[in-house]
């Protein structure tokens, strides 16, 4: 068995490359998250992109336990604000994490936007870093294309899922289920880019 490290203490994350695994038949990793191993100090995310940010917390985490890691950065990216908020989808507001502020400010910015102007894609980084020189790294993105909604709508998911629309769908992010989302979402679409170089690792 190969020990990989989720570099993230979110179960969820964990759980949703099980199942990525699991269903593309690959065995043989065992799946870890920062909790599972020593603490290190987690530098602060201020890459120019998600693949920055992605490969950095994937090259700290390798650095600190020496076992390959995936790691993924994520965000919102809307045309009309010319690709933001992007890597600051999380603090658009100021507040990090306050998912009601940030698409609050976000609909308050496109209120005089047309609906044909306002498309926007969610889009994952997943980085695998299984060595320590340069080259021993694989980067992929995955892309959920959609738009922004004028009002909130739904309970699921998690951020700004209650103000984006997926392209083909009439209900919001938040209206779909966990596999429904799972199935189309930029985190799934980058994890099963990132399928190849895991099974690789697998052996
Ligand atoms: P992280 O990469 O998990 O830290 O996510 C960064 C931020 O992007 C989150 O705080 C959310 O605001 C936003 N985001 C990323 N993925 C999603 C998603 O699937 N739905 C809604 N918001 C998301």
């Amino acid at each position: 068995m190969t020990t990989v490290v989720v570099a993230s203490r979110n179960r969820k994350k964990l759980a949703e490359l099980r199942r990525v695994l699991d269903a593309a038949g690959v065995s043989g990793l065992t799946l870890v998250s920062l909790d599972d191993v020593p603490p290190f100090d987690e530098a602060p995310e201020t890459g120019a992109t998600f693949e920055e940010n992605a490969l950095a917390k994937a090259r700290d985490a390798y650095a600190a336990t020496g076992l390959a890691t995936v790691a993924d950065d994520s965000g919102l990216e809307v045309v009309a604000l010319n690709g933001m908020p992007g890597v600051l989808s999380a603090r658009w507001s100021g507040a990090h994490g306050d998912d009601v502020a940030n698409y609050t400010l976000l609909l308050a910015q496109l209120r005089d936007v047309p609906d044909e102007r306002r498309a926007a894609a969610f889009a994952s980084a997943c980085a695998l870093v299984y060595g320590p020189g340069d080259d021993d790294s694989v980067v992929v993105r995955g892309v959920w294309p959609g738009a922004i909604a004028r009002e909130p709508r739904g309970e699921g998911g998690f951020g700004y899922d209650p103000v984006f629309v997926p392209e083909g769908e009439t209900r919001s992010a938040a209206q779909l289920t966990a596999s429904e989302k799972d199935a189309v979402s930029h985190r799934g679409r980058a994890l099963a880019l990132l399928l190849p170089a895991l099974r690789a690792l697998a052996g």
